[in-house]
């Protein structure tokens, strides 16, 4: 079992297809590896070395995937939202101490004036259509001084950094190593029976943890093919599954019920797919939809549940012939997976309802500089270090999991975590805004969506849509509130403390 990104592709043939996308050829496993020599040979020329920070901000695609793939066997990748406002992207460059960035020819965006605040060495990607899919070239803009030394990352290096959603304090750095992505990557293709005949067609974004390695990483280290749309559109689905023809692809809950929708009048290209599973995950799949899906495709669906300290899976529905469990996140599926007292933490039996907790070589080491989240969140039990998921779940009789609840009040839209602390401190920098609440309203499609509660300052005066589009110039499209309530008081909890969760509910916004 290898424990590098590095390793997992090392031994694949080098004429096997590797990397696809619409209307280019494939990229093999030979032109893979010595893209990834080519990358690393630019990196080191730019003064970038094993241990330095490369963010990465492209359109999501195949360029996105081979730079992803292809930087962390040189140094730290931290993919970054293409959606972001300046300030968000300084906000990361500056804490996760990025050295370079990596972005398109001709971009002039938000990121670009983001990292020159820093004086990021720009690293510009450009490709040739004409060539096989993701494959591209690096160029330094401007000098970047002296070379840095050769040598590549091992196992215990950061291959990989993301950002939590930042719910109970400022985003945490999550940093995962070249181990955990190849443990991950291993788990995956392990539940899923990967092999060199699977080819996944990847519409998730390649800047969380569920595209990056659910359909990437775990693909190309079984050897298997990666085709990359340009991101979801189910208009454009239907055509990309006909001409991709993948044996399968995972989405979040979101996507498949957009995708169910635009079904019926797609049953041809339904009928000639030849789709093995499908997979979903980072949000809860409805009992209903997955048995929809699995009418509609004809094809088992395998509900997973994910996290980015995981390095993405902790439990998985299994393949046939054991059964899919709609309402279940399936059995674990890598680490170890328990369930322990939210207060003590103390592990539970098998069957009591808890806090879900992991330990295994999946598992981040911990949030970068930050002992107090470190502390909150690790704990020492049956000889293991354990992490704390913030879900709260219990095991049936079988073995499957159900999540109950969440004990973090991070608002998960459709599969995008969203802050509502963050939100909250963009809501109060309006100048008529003395207090703000952002809270999770139930959502038919989404599962939940953004709202939030504002009371405004004495004798001042605004707008339900000035706060929105107040908002709307701060941050990211996603983490905007669709729906603002402005009133005299915000009703507070049982303990007298104001409360996130529960308040859609209170203030009569949920339909019954
Ligand atoms: P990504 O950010 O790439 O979408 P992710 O969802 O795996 O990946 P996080 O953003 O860290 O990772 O979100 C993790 C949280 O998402 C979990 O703690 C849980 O609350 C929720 N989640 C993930 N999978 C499921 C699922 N199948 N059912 C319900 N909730 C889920
Ligand atoms: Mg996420």
């Amino acid at each position: 079992m290898s424990d590098t990104i590095k390793g997992l592709i090392a031994s694949h043939p080098d004429a096997a297809q590797a990397i696809g996308a619409p209307d280019r050829e494939w990229l093999s496993y030979g032109g893979l590896r010595s893209l990834a020599d080519d990358t690393r040979a630019a990196l080191r020329a730019a003064g970038v070395g094993a241990a330095d920070r490369v963010a990465i901000v492209l359109p999501n695609g195949p360029e996105m995937a081979t730079a992803f793939v292809t930087v962390a066997q040189a140094a730290t990748t931290a993919p970054l939202n293409p959606a972001y406002r300046e300030d968000e992207f300084a906000f990361y460059l500056e804490d996760l101490k990025a050295k370079a960035i990596i972005l398109a020819e001709g971009y002039d965006g938000p990121a670009l004036a983001a990292a020159k605040r820093f004086g990021l060495t720009v690293l510009r990607l450009s490709f040739d259509p004409a060539a096989p899919a993701g494959s591209f070239t690096l160029s330094a803009e401007g000098d970047t001084g002296a070379a840095a030394p050769e040598g590549a990352p091992g196992p215990d290096d950061v291959a990989l950094i993301l950002h939590t959603s930042g719910t109970t304090s400022r985003p945490k750095i999550v940093p995962l190593l070249q181990s955990n992505v190849a443990a991950s990557a291993h788990n995956i293709a392990a539940s899923l029976a990967l092999t060199p005949q699977d080819r996944c067609m990847n519409v998730m974004p390649l800047f969380h943890i569920h595209g990056l390695v659910a359909a990437v990483i775990s693909s190309l280290g079984a050897g298997g093919q990666v085709w990359c749309a340009p991101g979801f559109d189910a208009l454009k689905f239907f055509g990309w599954l006909r001409d991709s023809d993948p044996t399968w692809y995972t989405a979040v809950p979101t996507m498949h019920q957009a995708i169910l929708a635009r079904a019926g009048r797609n049953a041809k290209i339904i009928e000639g797919a030849r789709l093995r599973f499908l997979r979903s995950s980072s949000a809860s799949l409805p009992g209903p939809v997955m048995t929809k899906l699995a009418e509609t495709f004809g094809a088992p669906v395998i509900e997973g549940y994910g996290m980015t300290e995981a390095a993405h899976q902790m439990c998985s529905n299994p393949l046939p012939p054991r059964a899919q469990k709609p309402g279940a996140v399936g059995v674990p599926a890598g680490p170890e997976v328990r369930v322990a007292d939210e207060v003590a933490p103390t592990l539970l039996p098998g069957d009591a309802i808890g806090e879900v907790v992991i330990s295994g070589p999946n598992v981040t080491p911990g949030y970068e500089g930050n002992p107090d989240a470190n502390a909150k969140s690790f704990f020492e039990a049956e000889g293991k270090r354990w992490f704390r998921t913030g879900d709260q779940g219990s095991f049936d009789e079988e073995g499957y999991l159900t999540l109950t609840g969440r004990l973090k009040e991070i608002i998960n839209r459709g599969g995008e975590k969203v802050s509502p602390l963050e939100v909250d401190g963009v809501l109060s920098d309006h100048p008529a805004v003395a207090q703000a609440l952002t809270f999770a309203l139930p959502h038919a499609k989404l599962g939940e969506e953004i709202a939030a509660a504002i009371v405004l300052r004495e004798g001042a005066e605004a707008s339900e849509r000035e706060i929105r589009d107040f908002a709307a110039e701060r941050l990211a499209d996603f983490k905007v509130p669709r729906k603002v309530v402005i009133l005299e008081e915000i009703p507070k909890g049982a303990t007298g403390k104001l409360q996130r969760i529960g308040l859609a509910e209170k203030l009569g916004l949920v339909e019954k």
